[in-house]
């Protein structure tokens, strides 16, 4: 089956929702095409506090809204996992289950993935302990300790989110350098549940009846290993772009992160990227979001200047 668009975009996180709001109302009609559901890391997140005009609120709420005005005017959510996207005076956008879509101009918000630990009991124990979302998944872990890895903002914010169930949270670290914002430093560093492990690196996940029965982790510069007895494992360790579909085009950086300049455009003429997937200093809601905006624009201002409308 072929559909036919003027824009379409992949990904609905904050940035591609915002581009659906921007290219609607521009009057292009729009597709949002999503793998998942809407919303993108912020259903991952528990609170975003660094929105403007909303001091505090949930990440899915934040989702959800700009879910609803997403397609508030007249952008169609559509269902789709890609798999390829074919250059051409109107692109194709292959999808996993047969569908193409076409349209002259593509924008790319597909985010990133979450990285996994790659060591020995990780792969056998996901969702048997181990969880890469603690807003998903903390509540199974009352009353429970927990060990959360990572020293950037993911891990620190889950590790705080983990400690109004976990009876403790070991947050392990393979430096003792922070890579998160201070005001979240100091908040973990005031939690009297969290116990920081700086300079460890973990070796190996342990099991208890099929389920995580604890985490070994060893010192990076003594060697030293020791046994945490935990239950739960939240791998906090970074992201990858999800970009696998456009390694056929010459649009990514050595690490699979878009190249684009500060219209989103990429070196592919009307197909664009925005937000998280994109190679970038600021990775943030806000950001996404304005890439998005820039991107639909600047979409929409080179279709109507090669007469398209
Ligand atoms: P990140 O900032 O890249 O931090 C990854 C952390 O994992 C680092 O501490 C890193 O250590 C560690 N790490 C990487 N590989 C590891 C391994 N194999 N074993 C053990 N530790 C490992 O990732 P993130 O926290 O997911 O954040 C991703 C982006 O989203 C960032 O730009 C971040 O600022 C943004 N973000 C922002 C917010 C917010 O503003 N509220 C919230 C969440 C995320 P090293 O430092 O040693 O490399």
């Amino acid at each position: 089956m072929t559909k036919d668009y003027d824009f379409i975009i992949i990904g609905a996180g904050p940035a591609g929702m915002t581009a659906a709001v921007y290219a609607s109302r521009a009057g292009m009609k729009t597709a949002l095409l999503e793998a998942g559901a809407p919303g993108g890391k912020l259903l991952k997140t528990h609170k975003i506090s660094n929105w403007p005009g909303i001091k505090e609120e949930p990440g899915s709420q934040l989702a959800m809204d700009m879910f609803e005005h997403s397609t508030s005017f007249g952008a169609v959510y559509e269902y789709g996992n890609v798999t390829e996207i074919r250059d051409g005076e109107r692109k194709q956008v292959l999808c996993e289950d047969g569908t193409i879509f076409t349209a002259p101009a593509v924008l790319v918000a597909t985010g990133t993935k979450e990285r996994l630990l790659n060591i020995p009991g990780e792969q056998e124990h996901i969702g048997k302990g181990i969880s890469y979302c603690a807003v998903c998944d903390g509540a199974f872990f009352r009353d429970k300790e927990t060990a959360v890895i990572g020293g950037g903002n993911s891990a620190l914010e889950e590790a705080v989110y983990l400690t109004q169930f976990a009876s403790k949270v070991y947050l392990i670290m393979r430096r003792d350098v922070f890579r998160a914002e201070k005001a979240v430093i100091d908040t973990v560093l005031s939690n009297p549940k969290i116990e920081l492990l700086q300079n460890y690196i973990p070796l190996q996940v342990l099991d208890n009846e099929g389920r995580v029965g604890g985490l070994e982790i060893s010192h990076t510069k003594s060697g030293e290993t020791k046994v945490l007895p935990v239950s739960g494992i939240f791998p906090y360790i970074g992201a990858d772009p999800i970009t696998g579909f456009l390694k056929d085009l010459p649009v990514l950086d050595k690490q699979g992160y878009m190249v684009v300049n500060s219209n989103m455009e990429t070196a592919v003429p009307l197909l664009f990227g925005a937000g998280d997937v994109c190679q970038k200093e600021l990775r943030q809601v806000v950001t996404a979001a304005s890439d998005g905006a820039i991107a639909a624009q600047t979409a929409f201002r080179k279709l109507q200047e090669s007469g398209f409308f």
